[in-house]
């Protein structure tokens, strides 16, 4: 079987790094699927999954947002923040995501940034989804 690079680098440095069969996950555009030999792109990503499949096996990465460049047989994901689902601490995420919830509660009494609650919101989300993946 044919495969591709793939690393998921954060500002704090690489997350993943593998050879790969296929990654998937969700660009702004909807869902991509590489494979090797695939044209050269760049697109934003959504707060989501990389799923990373290879022998069989399938690896979850969380990413929050971010980029993926694929540039001949590499696969760049570049985002602010990522972790593999085994990495991801369940109970920070419940907690943060009942602060999210929370603050978009309280939207009417106060002035709370909610586009800001709502991503927070999203990435806790995420990362308790990822992490049932381990
Ligand atoms: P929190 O409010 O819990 O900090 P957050 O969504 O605001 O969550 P981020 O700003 O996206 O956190 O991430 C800050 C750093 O903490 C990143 O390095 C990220 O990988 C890490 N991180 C955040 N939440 C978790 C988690 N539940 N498990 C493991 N690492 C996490």
């Amino acid at each position: 079987m044919k495969t591709i690079k793939v690393s998921v680098v954060t500002p704090d440095g690489p997350v993943f790094e593998s050879d790969v069969e296929m990654v998937s996950t969700k660009a702004q555009s909807g869902e991509l699927g590489i494979l090797p030999g695939h044209i050269p792109m760049v697109a934003p990503l959504q707060i989501g999954a990389v799923r990373l499949k290879n022998g069989g096996k399938t690896e979850y990465v969380a990413v929050s947002g971010g980029f993926i460049e694929v540039r001949g047989e590499q696969v760049s994901i570049l985002a602010q923040s990522a972790e593999v689902s085994n990495s991801i601490d369940v109970d920070r995420a419940l907690r943060a995501k009942e602060r999210a919830e929370q603050r978009l509660r309280e939207q009417k009494q106060e002035n709370v940034d909610m586009k800001r609650a709502e991503l927070a919101l999203q990435r806790a989300i995420n990362r308790i989804s990822v992490a049932g993946n381990k």
